[in-house]
Order: structure tokens, then sequence, then C-alpha cells
């Protein structure tokens, strides 16, 4: 049988063994890490050949609890998993491609994430039916016996609403120590113990278990709660959910900057804690320092968008709700061997030693390599070659070096650090903690200076990839950024690799590049201190084209570049030698007879107000509007509204591709509906009028 046929094969068996001692007997036999291990290794092999992929792999499934000795049941709600991120700064990510999403002020619900048993309950007219474990995120099964026995689980709610709440079923850490000690410790955690005691067959031996029970979303049936109560965010279902009778997360904070609500959210309830967008990192921080010193386990944090509209424009996956995501504790952490330590340099001379591993899985990728910062660092980690190490990999940076874990066997092997850029034996010198290469004619700051110039934040050139600058770099096709615009690629027909149509595509890539903005411009020629925000910044203050700033330069203005974005003293000085010296400016005239921009001729746009008093919603994917904001940009700078849901307060709907449900419910209340082609002609009246 095939290799890897084989292998998906013994992973899928291995991890439905696993999946079944953690989550229908909650008595696994291997840590939480190695179990990771094995579902990326299989989640990888399916991605590369979808071929052996079965339909019933574990991958497919989120933590199936099924159980047969229980009667199963079809859910009412999707009852998924979460996404998960590692970082602060993914999850700040994450909260602001949601807002761009909503394109008006949001607000977002941080809560703790308890490690416990997830359940589903299910009442009409305030009344427990039925308690449902969370199953296949289809159907569960049906415990509501034994979840009955539950003290703080209200069997009666205070008003007859029909609802569906999900929650988790813990065990606060004094009571479990107590429990346990009464079967001599058979339980290893909380949570074990938690989900095998709603199996227990006989409901009163679970009435003996402490558990609890903590509710954190609440689906209402509309018809059944009394009126004036408008249930369209989560923070406002929470606090519903606590006057119900139900014991809601603890101190969820309502996250959002919009000041109006976080007024009336502050005097209304000591339930919550109110804070602002910018506040979610001291938020998560604070939860994270405190996490000890509460009285249950919690892995983790969710931040869930708080606007049940957009909940429901963004919807979920196979898996997961989009609307939601967890911050989790603990990174995605490896183990492996490391092989060599290699030297790289930036195209600013920067030194950085890289760690080149025995390759392993890591949260769903093949790591080989990982950063090891600076010399210091190995220094700090005592790391030998051959050792075994632990790395990590939070959210989308760069794998990292750890700690070692075990010494390489065979004696410490220490790596030995240059004094000499192996590329163009300059002397390296170090600053602050880094080494840097200072010969700005070192070979690899160049070919690293073209590979930065082309890649997808700078000029996007997509077929010129690191790999191919690489090539045509090391075979001296290429000398500079200039000759990437001026070489002859039909010369590399007689290279492997390099086809016909692949050498179309490098043309056409390189031609459409000369349409990228002088601001992008500026920014991939990679000037130390010139990223892309300082060079808007320098447009907008009216160092609109490259003479200008060469103008500056020569004259030795500081004054006038200084203060612009944040630029200090030295910032300027180095600025202003980059922009005189001589091979920078001869590579300057170069590429500007190529054609690329080296002027910035945008006007400000002029506002008017055509569209005033209308509101509008966006619904589709458009040619010429990428992303959709850029149309909503064009609405509002005309003075009209851009709403994301359809209702009567809607007067036009600009319908793009694909549009779907807005459409059908604008064309139902006859609003006034325009396609692309209209919008452009409408923007086009306007700008001429
Ligand atoms: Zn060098």
């Amino acid at each position: 049988m095939n290799k890897i046929k084989e292998e998906i094969r013994d992973l899928s068996e291995k991890l439905l063994y696993h999946q079944s001692l953690y989550y229908i007997k909650s008595a696994p036999i291997i840590s939480d890490i190695e179990y990771d291990a094995l579902f990326d290794r299989l989640l990888y092999l399916e991605k590369e050949y979808p071929q052996y992929a079965k339909e019933d792999s574990p991958t497919k499934r989120i933590g199936v609890d099924l159980d047969n000795q229980f009667a199963e049941k079809e859910h009412k709600i999707p009852v998924l998993s979460l996404d998960k991120e590692y970082t602060i700064e993914g999850i700040n990510k994450w909260v602001q491609k949601n807002i761009d999403f909503a394109e008006r002020q949001i607000g977002f619900v941080l809560e703790e994430k308890l490690d416990g048993a997830s359940i589903v309950l299910y009442y009409e007219r305030g009344i427990l039916k039925e308690a449902l474990t969370r199953g296949d995120g289809k159907k569960g099964n049906l415990v509501t016996a034994n979840v009955k026995t539950i003290k703080n689980v209200p069997l009666k709610l205070t008003e007859p609403v029909t609802l569906s709440v999900r929650g988790e079923i813990f065990i606060k850490k004094d009571d479990f120590t107590k429990y346990n000690k009464k079967f001599e410790n058979k339980y290893s955690n909380p949570r074990n113990l938690a989900s095998g005691s709603l199996r227990q067959l006989k409901s009163s031996l679970v009435a003996e278990v402490p558990l609890k029970m903590v509710a954190y979303e609440g689906y209402f049936e509309a018809e059944t709660i009394e009126k004036n109560t408008e249930l369209t965010e989560h923070i406002y279902n929470l606090i519903k959910l606590d006057k119900l009778g139900f014991e809601v997360s603890n101190k969820p904070v309502y996250i959002s900057d919009n000041k109006e609500t976080v007024k009336v959210l502050k005097s209304a309830s000591n339930l919550i804690e109110v804070g602002r967008i910018e506040d979610i990192k001291t938020f998560i921080e604070k939860r994270v320092n405190s996490r000890d010193k509460l009285q249950y386990d919690i892995d983790g944090l969710v931040i869930k968008i708080n606007d049940l509209d957009i909940r429901e424009s963004l919807g979920y996956t196979s898996h997961h709700p989009r609307w939601a995501i967890a911050y989790k504790f603990e990174s995605p952490m490896a183990e492996t061997i490391l092989l060599n330590i290699v030297i790289q340099i930036g195209r600013n001379g920067r030194v950085t030693p890289v760690a080149e591993l025995e390759p392993v899985h890591i949260a769903g990728s093949i790591v080989s390599r990982a950063t090891l910062h600076n010399l210091e660092y190995i220094e700090l980690l005592e790391l030998g070659i051959g050792d075994i190490i632990a790395i990590s990999k939070r959210g989308e940076i760069i794998p990292a070096v750890e700690e070692v874990i075990e010494q390489n066997p065979k004696g410490f092997i220490k790596f030995n650090f240059p004094e000499l850029c192996p590329f163009c034996s300059s002397i390296f010198i170090k600053e602050g903690a880094h080494h840097f290469c200072k010969n700005k004619n070192c070979p690899e700051r160049i070919k690293r200076s073209i590979i930065y110039f082309a890649s997808k934040d700078q000029m996007d050139i997509d077929s010129l990839g690191e790999k191919t600058i690489n090539f045509l770099y090391e075979n001296n096709y290429i000398n500079n950024i200039a000759d990437l615009y001026s070489i002859d690629y039909e010369n590399l027909l007689n290279e492997e690799g390099f086809k016909e149509k692949k050498i179309q595509n490098i043309k056409s890539s390189i031609e459409k590049s000369k349409d990228k903005p002088f601001s992008i411009v500026l920014s991939a020629l990679g000037f130390d201190g010139i990223g892309k925000n300082r060079a808007s910044d320098l447009i907008k203050e009216g160092l609109n084209s490259i003479d200008k700033i060469i103008e500056i330069a020569e004259k030795g203005e500081t004054e006038l570049l200084i203060n612009i974005g944040g630029v200090g003293d030295i910032l300027a000085d180095s600025i202003i030698s980059q922009f005189t010296d001589k091979d920078i400016l001869n590579q300057i005239e170069k590429l500007k007879a190529i054609g690329l921009n080296f002027e910035d001729l945008s006007k400000p746009m002029s506002k008017s107000s055509v569209f005033e008093g209308q509101i509008w919603v966006i619904t589709g994917t458009f040619e010429n509007f990428k992303p959709r904001s850029v149309a909503a940009d064009e609405i509002k700078n005309r003075s009209g509204k851009v709403t994301t849901s359809v209702n009567s307060k809607t007067t036009h709907l600009l319908k793009g591709e694909s549009a779907g449900s807005k459409l059908k419910k604008a064309e139902e209340l006859n609003k006034i509906i325009i396609d692309e082609d209209e919008f452009m002609e409408m923007i086009k009246n306007d700008k001429e009028n």
C-alpha cells in the first residue's frame, strides 16, 4: 500500500482512539501537545494529498464526544468550536478585520474560556426541556437527567422564555481537590471529572459531583420575550441570561469606541467591565495575569462580536463561527533537533542567526528553520549544535527557538559566530544586541533588497518570488533593482523551470508594477527609516515627488524632514545622506527612465453632497472597488451613509457580482438597486460637475 495512504490511516486510527479517551472516557493518556502534533501531521498530509483524505477523518470533526450509551438528538443551533489565536497582535488584527468588514462602529465582548465540558440547554416557555452534549456539532447526547442535578442550572426561568443556551460545565479547583481525595485522586484534572460525570449512567451519582455551569451564549425565540427588549447585542443577551437565573461568564468586558453605549452599560450593570478597542491588549494581559487567582481553570479567552446582525452576515465555516475567536494561553510547541546555525544578512545589513532544524510539524505546517534573533540569544540559551530543542510558533510570526530540552548526547558543540560577513568579508559591527554588515555593496544585502522590492507588501511583482530572484541574481541575470525592468526575459527559455508561460507571467507582472503609486515605490526602494507609513506621511506633507526629496537632501535641509511622521535628528540625517548617495541617485534615474511613478499626482478628493440623505448598503464583489470599502468611501465622501443590513431606512443598494440575500431583501422592499456600471457613471458625473 502507498506509504502516505498508510500514514494517514495510522494517524486517523490513533487520533480517533485518543479522541475517545479525551472526550468520552475523559481520561487522556497523551499530552495536548502530543495530540496536536498528531493532528497537525494528519491535517498537513490531507492538505497535500487530498486524494487520500477521508470524509470521516478525525480532522473533520470538532472533538466528537458522542457516546452510544446515550440517545442522540439534533441540535437546533450550530454548536461549533472556535478558531484560535496565540498572540494579542493576532487578536487585534482579527478585531480590525471585522471593523473593516462592518464599515461602522461595532462592539466586542471579551469572556473567559472555561476549561470544562461544553453543554447546550434547551428551554421551552421557561422550562428546561433538554440538555445535549456538544457531540459532533450537529447532534449531541441527551444528558438531561444528569444536567438537572447541577445545582446552579435553572430548571425554571424567571420568565416563560423559549431559548437555547450554550454553556460550560466545570468544577471549582477546591471542590475538585476535596472530591478527588475521596477517590484516591483518581481524576487527573477538573475538566476530565466534569465531562466524565456528564456521562454517568446513574444521575444519583452525578448529583454528588460538585458540578457547576456557566452560560455564555443565548439564542432567544423572539416572540417569547417580553416587548421592549430588543436583543440585538450579545452583551444585553448576557445581562438577560443573568436576569433569567443563569450564572453567566465572569465579568465579561464590553469593548467599543461608541461612547454612548459605553456610558449606558457602565451605569446599567455591575455584571460587566467596559473599555475601548485600544484597551484590548490591557484587558487580555490583565486576565492572563490574574488567571491563577481564579477558583476555576480557564484555558484562554474568547473575543466575540457584540452586534448580532454583523454576526449573521459573517456566518460560519464548517468548524467555527467567523464572529468569535479564542485567545489561547499556550502557544503551539514542538520538539526537534538543531542541525546547524546559518547566518542571514538583511537588506539593511542586520545579521540574524537562523536555526536549521530537523523538519517538524507545528500548528499546521512543516518547520525547518527558526529564528535565533542574535548572538546574545544563542548564548543565553546555551545552545549547541545537535541539541534537542523546543520551538514555538505564535500566530503568524516566524517560529522561534525557545529552549534547550536536552543537550547533544555526544557533547556540547559550540556555534562559532563569524567575525566577517560570509558574503562580502566585511567585519561585522555590533550595534546594540545585533551585529551588522555595513557594506552597502554586500551582494547578499543587494539580493535581499531586490527580494524586498518585489515582495507582496511592496511592488507586488507576484511572479518574482524569493526563489526566482535568487536564481536570477546568483546566475548574474540581474545585479540590481533596475535590472528587473531591463533584462530580456526570453533569454531564460534555456534555463530549467522557465517555460514560455512563466516568462509571460513575469513580463506582465513587471509591466503591471509600473502602475504602483509613488508612495509604494518610495517604500519598496527600502530606504532606512522609510517604510510604507512614513512614505505616505512624507507625501502628505508635500514631499510628493522624488525630486523634492532629493532637492531637500542636496541643500541639507534636515529641518524640513524633522517631525514628519516622527522623524528625529538622526533619521533626518540618515535620509539626507541616502538621497545624496551617488549609487542611489543613479539607481533612481534608471528607474525613472523605465517609467516608475516618482511623483504623487493625486489631488485631495473634492467633497460633494450628491448622496446626502441617502442610506446605502453594499453587497457582492466589484471589479473597480477592492476592497468594498473603497466604494463605501465614494459614498461617504459624497455625504451618503453606508450601513450593513437592508431595512426600511435603506434607500439604495449597490449590487456587485454574486450578490445574495441582501439583494433579495432590497428587491422585496422596493429599494433603488444600482449596479457597478451605473455607480461608476454616477461618480463620473459628479466629478465632472
Ligand atoms: Zn556583507
